[in-house]
């Protein structure tokens, strides 16, 4: 376990401005907050919500992640998600493909890795879902924001493959 680098900072970032739904503004994913202003930060910052509050995005928390993995440098950002069992990579729309882009894709498939431990690495550009496995990459195409994603491996003729489904609408 690793402690938190003090060297990071968000600086004039800001992309969990731009690419997260925040529902106590009513602010859609993948689109600016009003609030935000480029090179001055949060224009809300004494009264923003508490989802901003709490926000910490992977890279912030990561000693294993170098600049080149800042997210406004990136083209996304990276947070653990149920109790660390899933890693969302929410791509900025703007910029769809940066996941694919070197050195990140190779890197993400290293962590991917972990699927054969339980563990899900989500990409999400805007609401296509793309599950990623260290042997193939799972795209679910487009899904309501209500529908649920299970992932995993299944054995079949004695190997193990990768399987991704949408489950079903959340109740
Ligand atoms: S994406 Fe990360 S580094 Fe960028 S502003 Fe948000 S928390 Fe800070
Ligand atoms: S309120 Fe501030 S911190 Fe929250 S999304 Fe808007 S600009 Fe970002």
């Amino acid at each position: 376990m690793t402690d938190t680098p003090l060297t990071k900072s968000c600086g004039d970032c800001g992309m969990c401005c731009k690419v997260l739904h925040i529902s106590e503004l009513n602010k859609d994913a993948g689109v600016w907050c009003g609030h935000f202003k480029k090179g001055g930060g949060c224009g809300n910052y004494e009264a923003r919500p508490s989802a901003c509050r709490t926000f910490t995005c992977l890279w912030l928390t990561s000693d294993k992640l170098g600049p080149e993995w800042r997210p406004e440098k990136a083209g996304f950002l990276m947070y653990a998600k149920d109790d660390g069992k899933r890693l969302n990579v929410v791509v900025d729309p703007g910029k769809p493909a940066a996941w694919k882009r070197e050195p990140y894709y190779s890197r993400l498939k290293q962590m991917s890795q972990r699927a054969y431990d339980g563990y899900e690495l989500m990409i999400c550009v805007g609401d296509r879902r793309i599950v990623m496995f260290p042997s193939e990459d799972v795209d679910l195409g487009v899904l309501n924001t209500d529908h649920k994603v299970v992932s995993g491996y299944v054995e079949r003729d004695g190997a193990q493959v990768p399987f991704a489904m949408v489950l079903s609408d959340a109740e």
